[in-house]
């Protein structure tokens, strides 16, 4: 393999650290429709390794402080972390970014750690269309996949899209977080954590409004088939970062979760439910509302198979010709 190759196989992507996984990342962005491409996402999306976890709330909640301590947690446990970073500000510019992301320091000789940042291009409505890729291809080497994003307006229900886990920082005394679930516009996150526990009376205060806020009610149910599974009650936690307090909860509730979605069966209807919302992105993106309805009665995705060969083999099937028809 030469310094510009994409890996063949996912074996030659965990053999080859860090620089493997950053060039195989860049094939993706550059590259997307490349058949060497397609080929390795096809072999990560069949061979799913590790966990999904969302990570969001409002800038300066805590969350790079959050993440650190976790990926600390994580490691001491022996598992590996990849981080994708999404950052909100080049939405408008257009452009890369790095800039404030870089906070997030991490060991550069630790193998078992890789953090990448990530534009949240307007492309594919957003996070979906090369966050998407990117966490299927991480997700079949590491450990935990972590999505970090900023909450504002919509984005939160784009992480849910690609999260096995979503979990949604509030910072105490701030009410805003509380607005946007009151008004429904944010999908129920599966752990809510009021960060800043040390802040003491108001960090308590936030907790028992968030838990008050969602009530008795929120359960998530387990879904059709799986009815000796109980639902899923939204655990309300509070952690200090900064103080090392309260993150072996998060950390349990993490696995609680990811447990949970297995028992229910739940893990792997959202993961289909999750390849199928990228195909039709993904056509609808290329080849406009034309091109999907030419292809609509072909968008369904048996169990197991692959969003990523299913669009290459529409695209050379034909039956999308006439390119972009927006
Ligand atoms: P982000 O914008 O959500 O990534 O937030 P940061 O992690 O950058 O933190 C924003 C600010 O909150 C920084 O000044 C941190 O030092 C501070 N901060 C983060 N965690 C804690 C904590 O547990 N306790 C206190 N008191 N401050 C914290």
């Amino acid at each position: 393999m030469n310094r510009t190759q994409v890996p063949q196989t996912i074996k030659d992507l965990k053999a080859g650290g860090k620089a493997v996984m950053a060039r195989a990342l860049a094939a993706i962005e550059q590259a997307p429709d490349s058949d060497e491409v397609i080929r390795l996402l096809d072999e990560a999306w069949k061979s799913p390794h590790g966990h999904v976890l969302g990570l969001t709330g409002p800038p300066g909640v805590g969350k790079s402080t959050l993440i650190g301590s976790l990926i600390a947690g994580w490691r001491k446990m022996g598992r590996t972390v990849g981080v994708i970073a999404v950052d909100p500000s080049s939405r408008r510019t257009g452009g890369a970014l790095l800039g404030d992301r870089t906070r997030l320091a991490t060991d550069p000789e630790d193998e078992g750690i890789y953090v990448r940042s990530m534009a949240a291009r307007d492309r594919l409505g957003g996070l979906a269309g090369l966050t998407a890729p990117a966490m299927i291809l991480m997700r079949a080497v590491y450990d935990i996949v972590l999505v970090e994003t900023v909450g504002v307006g919509q984005s939160e229900t784009d992480v849910a899209g690609v999260a096995d886990t979503v979990i949604f920082c509030i910072q105490p005394g701030s009410g805003d977080s509380l607005q946007f679930m009151k008004a429904g516009i944010m999908e129920v996150p599966h752990i809510m954590v009021v960060t800043k526990a040390d802040m003491g009376a108001r960090a308590e205060r936030a907790r028992a409004d968030v838990a008050g806020a969602l009530g008795l009610s929120e359960h998530l149910p387990a879904g059709e088939g799986s009815e000796d599974v109980a639902d899923w009650a939204i655990p309300v936690l509070k952690l200090s970062a900064a103080q090392g307090e309260g993150l072996e909860e998060l950390l349990q509730a993490v696995d609680d979760h990811e447990n949970w979605l297995k028992r229910s069966g739940m893990l792997e209807k959202f993961r289909q439910a999750q390849g199928q919302a990228w195909l039709r992105e993904s056509v609808r993106e290329k080849y406009g509302t034309q091109g999907l309805k030419k292809v609509a009665d072909q968008l369904d995705l048996p169990p197991g198979a692959s969003p990523f060969s299913r669009l290459w083999e529409l695209e050379h099937s034909g039956v999308l010709a006439g390119g972009l028809e927006k």
